[in-house]
């Protein structure tokens, strides 16, 4: 059976992002680290991935080179089909802040701004008119009625987050980057933020891939791939946190 053309079309336009033979290499002789070492993995829209492994296996590396913070030794990275290694500087910032929404683990709020200027900030950076349907529908998923108009400081770690993953949202990216979300914050505000997430791709369509250590935050997403030695070392659907954990044992991580 041949593969047609219109059929490896189609399966590409699922991904909403992608890393072909990902290889990133730092130092050089003695000190030479293989932190990615030949990643093929592809990220499906309107879905949620978790990506765990042990500490050092590539997560950060992986995520970084994905979302066009860094760069590839060799290999490929694409978002929808745009290489992002035919890129000049300015066309990556471009596509960062017009296809790319970005949540950390410090939420990284803009402190003199109120929470709904730090939601809009990027549209504002980019003169971009926000589509204010899909803002009004952000805004009221977010759930901070009247705390809207007040500064990060006046806010709970986990009203800021909320805050954070609207911003991400507010400019329809084609996909969300999140690293560690909801390690600043206790495991029952971490877990309203990961629901406010899985509301995101469930209700919007929106393709979040996440970085984290814990498996109950894993347990949100559709898929948990898990990195080993900079490597793809298996993924769980539809995972558990009892399975990620087991899974998690068995690397001994
Ligand atoms: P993880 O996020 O899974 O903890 P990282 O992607 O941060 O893993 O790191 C993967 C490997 O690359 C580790 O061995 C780490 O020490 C190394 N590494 C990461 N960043 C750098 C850097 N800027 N310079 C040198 N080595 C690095």
């Amino acid at each position: 059976m041949t593969i047609t053309d219109e059929e490896t079309a189609a399966v590409k336009t699922h991904l909403a992002a992608r890393a072909v033979a990902a290889v990133k290499v730092y130092g050089a002789d003695d000190t030479e680290v293989r932190a990615l070492d030949g990643v093929d993995i592809g990220f499906k829209r309107g879905r949620f991935t978790a990506i765990m492994g042990p500490s050092g296996s590539g997560k950060s590396t992986l995520m970084h080179c994905m979302a066009a913070l860094d760069t590839l030794t060799s290999g490929q990275v694409l978002i929808g089909e745009t290489v992002l290694s035919s890129l000049s500087d300015r066309e990556l910032t471009q596509l960062r802040r017009d296809r790319l929404g970005f949540v950390f683990q410090a939420f990284n709020l803009v402190p003199t701004l109120t929470a709904i200027e730090n939601i809009t900030l990027p549209m504002s950076l980019a003169r971009r008119d926000p589509d204010h349907d899909w803002l009004d529908t952000v805004v009221s998923t977010v759930g901070l009625g009247d705390r809207l108009s007040h500064r990060p400081s006046e806010l709970s770690g986990g009203q800021q987050q909320r805050v954070a993953v609207s911003r991400a949202m507010a400019a329809k990216p084609e996909i969300i980057f999140a690293d560690e979300p909801t390690g600043n914050l206790d495991s029952r505000t971490g877990a309203g933020i990961l629901e406010f997430m899985r509301q995101a791709v469930d209700r919007f369509g929106q393709t979040i891939v996440m970085v984290t250590h814990d498996p109950v935050a894993a347990s949100h997403a559709d898929t948990a791939v898990f990195l080993v030695d900079g490597r793809i070392h298996g993924e769980i659907p539809a995972p558990t946190a009892e399975r990620v954990l087991d899974y998690m044992k068995e690397l001994g991580d």
